[in-house]
């Protein structure tokens, strides 16, 4: 039976050592390599300090250094939580103290950020696994990944959380080892397999593109974040490194469908084009289906504490350009359940909370014991014996054929440009702004762009505000517009109501109050992986 996941590594790097497995700016790597870098690391990282079950912070620019750091924190017995490189260093600063003792891992490129979030944690370089490093024990880094269960965690990712802090998913071996076996027995992934990866290493979607690679076989091709601004010289990498599988966020998939390049660069290797994070346009899928007959398309669903997916909608026939494309039904080894507010079954058609149980709940969220309960709670369907399933917030219906269809969240968590974002993690930023009495954060979905309302006694310039988070927030979790209010109206049980403050900021949309700070265009063109501005389809 396998507990580890790290068990693939070591049986692809057996089967297949010369295999190319991971491809990035810098070339590419065979699994042995890959195997044996991650061994020399995991043996830096326990002699700084690493310990096992302990976690591993990694603060490395998504390439393949970044994996194999991810593996090396296996090796030593620990696991990985990746850090987003680009993310403002105090926000970074806050997850790696709230991890303890952790150990960082970083590269060259970023002593000074490293420095600043490790505080009193022992740093790492990857570089220190190359060239001269002495060979690692293996006999002692064996030892250490035979203690692993496979209810220890495999990694911890933070999400956006709505009290201002983000929240840790720690997820076990377990939860990888059910999905990945999932998704390479449904999309036939084996050796031949070429991903081309899109998702960010701190997003769970990249769970996928890893794991799938590396227990079947296949080439990791680490699409270079800069190239999804330019939807030809994407569609040209894919042509060129002849990518058969993509897991892509819908806005990705959208930015390529509206540039209308599909037409101009053939993909005869493109077999599965597969999608998550939120809605997928059916107008976009259908754009695409058009101009990729044979290859299948599938919309997989989930939030990060149920490890990336637990439904998944093969797409199986036509859909008109105004119906919903279903979430589809369970993965396999999960179950699913959609609850009315007072914890019954609903009926067919009927709208309820989507809710998970099975192998693939995460842990809890790491430190955090009241969320943890919040969101992981006894199933009310239940009466016998304890049983733990996760509210995910999502609201579904079944369609006519009995699947899934995903309607809405019942909080205020949103996505944008396939970023997961808790509109109270923004609102936190901007209350702690010196002078800002109060603040609600909304989203215009059909515009994509996330407005803040605020109270202060005197106006302030939009780039100033925007300026001013920068120092907590990631970029494209800032608002682009803004308007001052007297004060937030509220419900009657004394909440903010974000509705009304959406209609009061409307109200005000053309008055002097409000002002845009996004640099003209920034919001439609932003780059749907870096968060950073780009300006579209200028390759031709
Ligand atoms: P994350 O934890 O970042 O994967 O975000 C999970 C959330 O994204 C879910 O709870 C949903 O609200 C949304 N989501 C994920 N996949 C889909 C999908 N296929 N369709 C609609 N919303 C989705």
């Amino acid at each position: 039976m396998q507990v580890n996941a790290l068990e693939y590594l070591e049986r692809t790097a057996e089967r297949l050592p010369g295999k190319t497995f991971l491809v990035d700016a810098s070339g590419s790597r065979s699994f042995a390599q890959v195997r044996q870098e991650a061994r020399r690391l995991a043996a830096r990282l326990v002699a700084a300090g690493a310990r096992p079950g302990r976690p591993v912070a990694v603060l490395v620019p998504r390439s393949s250094d970044a994996v194999v750091a991810f593996l090396a924190s296996l090796y030593a017995g620990g696991f990985y939580v990746p850090l987003d490189a680009k993310a403002p260093a105090a926000r970074t600063r806050r997850i790696v103290a709230s991890l303890g003792d952790a150990v960082v891992v970083s590269t060259p490129g970023l002593d000074g950020l490293a420095t600043a979030v490790a505080g009193a944690c022992p740093l790492v370089s990857v570089d220190d696994a190359r060239g001269e490093a002495p060979a690692p024990d293996l006999a002692a880094l064996d030892a250490r990944v035979a203690r692993t269960i496979d209810t220890d965690p495999i990694y911890t990712m933070f999400t956006s959380g709505s009290t201002g802090t983000p929240k840790g998913v720690v997820i076990p071996h377990r939860g990888v080892l059910d999905y990945v076996d999932w998704v390479v027995d449904t999309f036939s992934v084996d050796e031949r397999t070429v991903i081309g990866a899109q998702a960010p290493l701190f997003f769970d979607n990249s769970t996928l593109d890893l794991w799938a690679a590396i227990a079947a076989g296949a080439t990791l091709d680490l699409i270079p974040d800069a190239i999804f601004s330019f939807p030809i010289r994407l569609l040209e990498h894919l042509a060129e490194k002849k990518v058969t599988l993509v897991f892509w966020v819908p806005s990705v998939l959208t930015h390529v469908a509206s540039a209308g390049v599909l037409d101009r660069v053939p993909l005869p290797d493109l077999r599965d084009v597969l999608f998550a994070g939120e809605v997928l346009a059916t107008r976009v899928l259908n754009h695409w289906r058009k101009r990729l007959p044979r290859a299948r398309f599938a919309n997989l669903y989930g939030p990060t504490e149920i490890t990336v997916d637990c439904t998944c909608f093969i797409v199986d026939r036509e859909l008109e350009d105004e119906e919903p494309i279903p979430i589809g039904l369970p993965c396999r080894n999960t179950d699913v359940l959609v609850l009315s507010n007072e914890g019954r079954r609903t009926d067919d058609g009927e709208v309820g909370e989507l809710c998970v149980r099975g192998s693939s709940l995460a842990l809890g969220y790491w430190r955090d014991a009241e969320r943890t309960a919040a969101a992981f709670v006894p199933n009310p369907l239940n009466p016998d014996y304890p049983e733990r399933i996760y509210r995910t917030g999502d609201l579904v219906r079944r369609n006519a054929r009995g699947e899934l269809v995903f309607v809405g969240r019942r909080d205020s968590q949103i996505k944008h440009l396939g970023y997961r974002i808790e509109l109270g993690e923004i609102e936190a930023a901007i209350r702690a702004l010196p002078d800002v009495e109060d603040a609600c954060v909304f989203y215009d979905a059909g515009a994509a762009r996330i407005e803040a309302a605020y109270v202060a006694a005197s106006p302030r310039a939009a780039g100033d505000l925007r300026r001013a988070l920068t120092d907590s927030l990631p970029r494209y979790m800032l608002p682009s517009t803004w308007h001052r209010l007297e004060a937030l109206p509220r419900t009657p049980n004394g909440k903010v109501d974000r509705e009304r403050v959406r209609s009061m900021a409307g109200e005000r949309a053309d008055g002097p109050e409000r002002e845009s700070a996004a640099p003209p265009g920034e919001r439609e063109r932003r780059d749907p992986i870096t968060g950073t501005a780009e300006d579209g389809c200028r390759d031709r």
